[in-house]
């Protein structure tokens, strides 16, 4: 892969932003912002599955005490998500924002922009410039332009602003629900702009659609050296938006948290019910942090040569599993044990190398 792209680093809290910082997984809440107790409980679960920062919206005035509540209280740092009214970012900046997103075209003049911009100046945070299809500056809206356009040309005139005004700690996103136009917008931003890209393809629909929109959309990007911080976005439990995120940049060799899991699709020659063990191994691996490898597999055609191949395995048989382990059978258990067999297996190997 080509090497990643240089950016001018920021800090998130505690967590680096570009630059040689790694490539950051993130979501966003969808409890409501005033209660504080169910979003930190949500920020935790999004934290055991890998997230390093979390985005939540401020709806409103009535959501800063909560904001605040969990800012003060929240393992991860936390971004401020506002729109339309800088009084909300500013009021943010000071409750305890690691950092600041807004689109400016939707905030209204720039002289409140502006006003943003100084709070996060004096609270020493970086700001996302988050530019989105579906809330474009005003004086790009009607443009005949393609969308691709508009949104780098939109994102790079704030850019401008911001470093007339003295501010440079800047992060730029450029969505579009539309996988190609938001691969363009997103190459051409990483040849404009030196700053860290969050990316992402917004509104990618539901599970099955937006990961395989996100996929492809952030598998090109990042196989191109470009982003900085990534969100997969999908109308889900925005834990399976960490996964997802995760997995994406597994398959690219980027980052890795955890064991990777190796499953066969199943076909005629399966004997026993592969597939809800597999997804039941996949749902217990989640809070594991080992490098594994741990493979699934239907029958004997290609389960004894994986399952050998990996650090724990099963290949299957008539009702039963062969459990391997770092290349060696160790024992032949009937099917109803094959998961926790597997997950014995895996601890074992966990605390031998703790
Ligand atoms: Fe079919 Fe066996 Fe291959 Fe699984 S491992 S897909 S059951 S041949």
């Amino acid at each position: 892969m080509p090497e990643r792209r240089d950016t001018r680093p920021v800090m998130v809290g505690t967590v680096p932003m570009g630059g040689r910082a790694p490539i950051t997984v993130q979501s966003m809440t969808t409890t409501d912002t005033r209660d504080a107790a169910a979003t930190l409980h949500q920020i935790v679960a999004l934290e055991e599955a890998g997230c390093e920062i979390v985005r939540i919206g401020i709806p409103g005035p009535e959501a800063l005490d909560g904001f605040a509540a969990v800012c003060s209280d929240s393992p991860l740092p936390i971004v401020a998500d506002v729109h339309f009214d800088h009084k909300l970012a500013i009021a943010a900046a000071s409750a305890g924002a690691a950092k600041l997103r807004i689109n400016p075209g939707n905030i209204g003049a720039l002289k409140r922009v502006d006003e943003v911009i100084d709070a996060a100046g004096q609270a020493e945070i970086p700001i996302r410039i988050g530019v989105n299809a579906g809330s474009l500056a005003a004086e790009y809206q009607d443009r005949d332009w393609p969308l691709a356009d508009k949104l780098v040309a939109s994102a790079v005139s704030f850019c401008h602003h911001f470093e007339d005004r003295g501010f440079s700690d800047i992060v730029v996103s450029a969505k579009a629900s539309g996988v190609s136009t938001s691969v363009d917008a997103y190459r051409r931003l990483a040849e404009e702009l030196p700053y860290p890209l969050h990316i992402g393809v917004t509104e990618a629909g539901t599970s099955l659609v937006g990961t395989v929109k996100s996929s492809v959309g952030l598998g090109i990007l990042l196989a191109e050296g470009i982003g900085d911080t990534l969100r997969v976005s999908l109308t889900a439990d925005p834990v399976d938006e960490v996964l997802v995120g995760w997995e994406i940049l597994a398959a690219l060799n980027i980052r890795r948290r955890g064991p990777e899991l190796i499953s066969c699709p199943t076909c005629a020659r399966c004997e026993v019910d592969l597939i809800p063990i597999a997804q039941e191994v996949q749902r217990r691996l989640v809070g594991h942090r080992t490098e594994l490898k741990v493979a699934v597999m239907g029958c004997v055609v290609n389960g004894p040569g994986e399952a050998r191949e990996a650090d724990v395995g099963v290949a299957a048989g008539k009702g039963v599993g062969v459990v391997f382990a770092r290349g060696r059978p160790l024992r032949r258990v009937p099917e109803e044990q094959i998961i926790d067999a597997l997950i014995d297996e895996i601890d074992a190997l966990e605390s031998s190398q703790a």
